[in-house]
């Protein structure tokens, strides 16, 4: 099992957005590869149940099939939620496209969710189907738009193509790294410089 970098996001759908490494590669490092990379992903970054991803694990064993689509379908979400933050923090402008895109899986989503009682009054709940990790990635990324922290979304100062996606919670704004650890101290810069040295002599 290869190694996962840590989570940094500080929302569930920029902590999916963030899991592909050096997108401005020629071969970016994807770690959604398969749908229990996803379910996996989703449940470290806080999305689902335990419960929840054992049953959608089953429900992929079942129908292979219907997991690949749903992988597909689940990246392509990934990237708009991307596309729509990184423009967001890094130019202030929201493409129209990637907004209709989250929009449209939002949409989606809330056909397959209901309201009912809960511990503590009522909840939403939502079908445990094999699109439930991009039902959520749709509710986060709509959440985080609308929900005031929309401007302390930025992406990572690294120069180096790191372009992790991060709310800043800091109390003056001042969050400048995806995490101190990796790009604070240049340890993924020095990944990715490796990584697009690969590339070049290990291509054609
Ligand atoms: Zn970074």
């Amino acid at each position: 099992m290869q190694e996962v970098p840590e989570l940094v996001g500080g929302a569930l759908c920029l902590d999916v957005a963030n899991s592909v490494d050096g997108r401005v590669l020629d071969v970016p490092l994807d770690y959604l590869t398969t749908y229990s990379d996803l379910v996996d992903w989703a449940s470290r970054a806080g999305g689902l149940s335990a419960a929840e991803s054992t049953a959608l694990l089953a429900r992929a064993d079942a129908d292979p099939g219907g997991a690949s689509e749903e992988l597909d379908r689940a990246r392509a979400l990934r990237e708009s939620v991307f596309e729509l933050f990184y423009g967001l923090a890094t130019a202030g402008v929201a493409d129209p496209e990637r907004l209709a895109a989250v929009q449209r899986e939002y949409t989606d989503a809330l056909g397959h969710g209901r309201l009912e009682p809960g511990d503590d009054g009522l909840r939403w709940s939502w079908e445990t189907e094999l699109a439930l990790p991009r039902w959520l990635v749709a509710q986060s990324a709509i959440d985080l738009a609308t929900g005031g922290s929309l401007r302390r979304v930025k992406a990572c100062a690294s120069q180096d193509g790191c372009q992790y996606l991060f709310v800043d919670t800091s109390k003056n704004g001042s969050r400048r790294w995806c995490s101190m650890t990796d790009c604070g101290n240049q340890a993924k810069s020095r990944r990715l410089t490796a990584r697009r040295r690969a590339d070049r002599s290990g291509g054609r």
